[in-house]
């Protein structure tokens, strides 16, 4: 196994369970993979379809991604080649031939082309192993679902002999399970390798308004002069403003979200990836198989609606293990809109439960890592020193009279009002909304001028255990 690793990948030793897993898969075994991105997963499919008889074939969801493998690996020597829909049809014939005659040590498809080919191409050929890549595609838990996926149950209907090693960077146990069972994976083992990522430093603002997020994230690339990073935004619409206020002040910035044209869409992640640009303002549409290695920073401009996309997202940053930076906003008004988004949804449970985890991330006044690895089911014996909790730990205060004068102000109003209606009356500022309504008559109207806005903000959208105790945080 060494030997083939050094001689067809050029490494001389096996990153952690790279080498068990490999095993496993050579024994016939099926087996269930997490790794975070990065973390070599490729090579635990690739190294046994080396060392097994016949063709590994690879389900892979994104196009792109299986021409970059291919490339890949044909460049070290290795046969291999990708059944698809953007394939000519004398590729696709040559392709076919190979397959027949077991001239290819892996051949990469689609979920859709491996379904229609179930009981034709791959009947025809000798295959080694499947590998399902990115395998939370099959899981409606998951948080990419992929209705294509969840028909891969067939495979071990069609080819019970056939060991199945089914891959990801993010499942949640729900989802793990789910995996398994819909691939009907037998006597499986699931390999973890651990989720840390102590190279990345972990931030988060509360309670920021748009203009403070804008100085702020023009602070942070001035921080960053030259580097490359991601910025993370719920809508099309807000990726195209952040984009325009960046430009504006003269950085390199491209958009990406599912509304531009894929044409526009692989100029923007071509530009990205060759640094003719040093930012990209994304939904979450962006980054799936972006083999960036050089990303020094990523900013979440709103609350994720999982840790898991949160996690993939940030993970985007810091693939050469070099330190790198992530800042994620957290406001009230995200997590309104959020809620119900998860309300509306056809899992409303489990979304709002996966979204109070994303909540309890950012609220958290203990080692963010914690959190993080703890969701992934990773105990850590110490705090990690590279977060904005561990390097400022907030200190809690006394606040009674803060919560009389926010109770006093919704009292007043009879109930009737939001957070930033409450801010405008407590602060003293003379709103449209407040002024329409003679809210500047009331007693409590500027009681709390001496407290920021924004703190006003986070007071409010504390957990509401700890409003209840009239007991906060203060960030410093
Ligand atoms: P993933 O699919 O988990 O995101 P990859 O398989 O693309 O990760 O591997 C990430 C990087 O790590 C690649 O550049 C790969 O060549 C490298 N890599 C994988 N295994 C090893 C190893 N044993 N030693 C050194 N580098 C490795
Ligand atoms: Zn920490």
């Amino acid at each position: 196994m060494l030997q083939t690793l050094k001689t067809y990948f050029g490494y001389d030793s096996f990153r952690p369970l790279q080498e068990e897993i490999i095993r496993h898969i050579l024994d016939g075994n099926d087996a269930l993979v997490l790794m975070p991105t990065g973390g070599g997963k490729s090579i635990c499919y690739q190294l046994p379809a080396l060392l097994r008889e016949g063709t590994a074939v690879v389900v892979s969801p994104l196009i792109s991604l299986m021409k970059d493998q291919v490339e890949a690996l044909c460049a070290n020597g290795i046969s291999a080649g990708a059944l698809n829909s953007s394939n000519d049809e004398t590729e696709n014939a040559a392709l076919r031939r190979a397959c027949m005659e077991g001239r290819l040590k892996l051949l990469y498809i689609s979920p859709e082309k491996l379904l229609a080919e179930a009981n034709y191409l791959l009947r025809d050929m000798h295959i080694s192993l499947f590998a399902i890549d990115e395998a939370h595609c099959i899981s409606q838990w998951g948080h990419d679902f992929r209705p294509e996926y969840a028909q891969m149950g067939i495979l071990h209907q069609q080819f019970p002999h056939v060991p199945i090693i089914a891959l990801t960077a993010t499942a949640d146990k729900i989802t793990r399970e789910d995996i398994i069972r819909q691939l009907h994976l037998n006597h499986p083992r699931t390999f973890i390798s651990s989720f840390d990522r102590p190279n990345l430093s972990l931030t988060v603002k509360r309670g920021y308004q748009q203009k403070e997020k804008s100085k702020t994230i023009l602070d942070f690339i001035a921080r960053h002069p030259g580097e490359s990073g991601i910025i993370y935004c719920m809508s099309r619409s807000k990726t195209e403003s952040v984009a325009q206020m960046l430009q504006k002040q003269g950085i390199r910035t491209a958009v990406y979200h599912a509304g531009l044209s894929p044409s526009l869409r692989d100029e923007a992640q071509d530009d990205f990836i060759n640094d003719r640009v040093q930012v990209v303002c994304a939904t979450i549409a962006f980054g799936m198989g972006i083999d960036k290695s050089n990303v020094r920073w990523v900013i979440h401009y709103n609350l994720p609606k999982s840790i898991e996309s949160f996690y993939q997202e940030i993970g985007r940053a810091g693939r050469d293990g070099l330190p790198s930076d992530t800042l994620l906003f957290y406001s009230l008004a995200d997590l309104i809109l959020l809620t119900k988004f998860a309300t509306e949804s056809g899992q409303q449970n489990i979304n709002l439960e996966k979204l109070q985890r994303m909540q309890q991330y950012a609220e958290s006044d203990i080692c963010r890592r914690r959190i993080l690895l703890s969701y992934f089911g990773e105990i850590a014996d110490h705090d990690c020193g590279n977060c904005d909790v561990c390097k400022n730990p907030p200190e809690r205060f006394d606040g009674t009279v803060i919560v009389q004068k926010a109770l006093s102000a919704i009292v007043r109003t009879d109930q009737q009002i939001g957070t930033g209606v409450l801010v405008d009356i407590l602060r003293g500022n003379m709103s449209p909304e407040v002024v329409g309504k003679g809210y500047q008559q009331l007693k409590t109207f500027a009681a709390g001028r001496d407290v920021p806005a924004r703190d006003w903000h986070d007071y409010l959208s504390s957990n509401p255990q700890l409003s209840s105790s009239a007991s906060f945080l203060r960030l410093n």
